[in-house]
């Protein structure tokens, strides 16, 4: 079985993924924003001047955006504000792009539900 759908499967059987790790500061990364319930942090592998992964730091069941529920709404709405934030003081004033990519044809690979803030760049659609 493919790497992404095993560990898609580990993740929704409650196995931490690498973004518990970055939370636990396990391993390093370089933290742009962070208060009790999100981290903000560069992308190791950047596809613009400025790319930015915004996650819950409680995963509760969101290993992607359509497991969303009811109760997911509070912090939905705290990571799309983060972002805004963190754009702001990225210096994004001409814009930027926020992205989901959902399970397998939506390109996810690591299951913790995560924004990502792309910008410092002109931004062509469709995406790829
Ligand atoms: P994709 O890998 O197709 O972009 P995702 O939407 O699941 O799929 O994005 C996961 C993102 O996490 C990727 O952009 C990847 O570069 C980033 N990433 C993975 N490991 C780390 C890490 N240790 N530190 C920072 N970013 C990471």
């Amino acid at each position: 079985k493919a790497a992404a759908a095993k560990s898609k499967e580990a993740a929704e059987a409650g196995a931490p993924t690498v973004f518990d790790k970055i939370i636990a500061k396990q391993i390093p990364s370089t933290v742009v924003f962070e208060d009790d319930k999100v981290l903000a942090f560069r992308d190791i592998s950047p596809q613009a001047p400025v790319h930015i992964i915004i996650i819950p730091k409680e995963r509760d069941g969101l290993t992607q955006l359509s497991k969303a529920e009811e109760r997911h709404t509070e912090i939905l709405g705290h990571l799309m504000v983060t972002a805004a934030v963190v754009a702001k003081q990225e210096g994004l004033v001409d814009g930027f792009r926020l992205v989901v990519n959902d399970g397998p044809q939506g390109s996810q690979s690591v299951y913790h539900l995560h924004l990502h803030l792309i910008g410092g760049r002109q931004m062509n659609w469709p995406p790829g």
